[in-house]
């Protein structure tokens, strides 16, 4: 049994032109000379890598739509609810507003949160860096970790390196980075993530020693989801920039 869809998915807005499709390969059960097609194969054909990427791609979030045998709803958790620790059992006093959610993470240097929660990592995608500032301060207001995802310096089209070959300047970082400092009070962190050209280019350094940031995470590969890895461009101009970056 195949628990995917290959060849048509909303996400790259194709389809498949027959009604019954090979479950292994997606392909129709029918696929005619002279289709004017719609399934993933068709489009790879004419469009190449675009089929890489969720469409329309710098506007759209995608979730991956893989049918698991079993989900969540088929579990029931039965939360236990008697009695009150760390406030008086007192129905008046043990009220939900006056739960503690506060954590931390860390061994040494303990970063505290309000509540256990660290976001998606949103990295240098058209669609993190038109909705950064929102985010972000929903992130800080909130006391969670705002994770900042990999390639941020690399695809700034400000970036600036140093006598040495690694980061000076990146505005898109330092933007990113006191947009979440804004209303930052004491609790959650913004934590960069970075893959292997990003250690090459030294943003640990940069957004360590420069920045101020505190956590990083060093990344060995792409492999949270499918279609990660690769980013979309709109000129050549572009292209060829960041092609000398490496
Ligand atoms: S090319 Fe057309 S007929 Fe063939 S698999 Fe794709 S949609 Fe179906």
């Amino acid at each position: 049994m195949n628990l995917q869809k290959p060849n048509s998915n909303e996400a790259v807005q194709t389809a498949n032109r027959s009604r019954d499709v090979a479950p292994q390969s997606g392909i129709c059960s029918r696929c005619v000379d002279g289709c004017r097609g719609g399934c993933d194969m068709f489009h790879a054909t004419f469009r190449g890598r675009e089929l890489l990427y969720p469409q329309p791609f710098g506007s759209i979030t995608a979730g991956a739509d893989k049918n698991y045998p079993v989900d969540y709803s088929h579990l029931n958790i039965m939360g236990y609810a008697l009695g009150a620790r760390g406030v008086d059992p007192d129905p008046d006093k043990a009220t939900f507003p006056a739960v503690n959610t506060e954590t931390s993470f860390g061994v040494t240097n303990k970063v505290k949160m309000k509540v256990p929660i660290f976001t998606g990592a949103l990295g240098s995608t058209d669609i993190a860096r038109k909705n950064w500032e929102h985010f972000a301060t929903g992130a800080a207001i909130s006391g969670i970790v705002l994770v900042c995802g990999e390639n941020v310096c690399g695809i700034d089209p400000g970036l600036e390196f140093g006598s040495n070959g690694k980061i000076k300047h990146s505005p898109e970082m330092e933007k990113r980075i006191r947009e979440y400092r804004r209303y930052f009070d004491g609790y959650g962190d913004i934590l960069v993530q970075m893959n292997v050209e990003d250690t090459r280019m030294g943003v640990a350094e940069y957004v360590l020693d420069k920045l101020g940031v505190q956590t990083i995470e060093l990344k060995w590969g792409q492999g949270a989801k499918c279609i990660g890895g690769e980013i979309k461009v709109d000129s050549l101009e572009r292209a060829i920039q960041l092609k000398k970056r490496g």
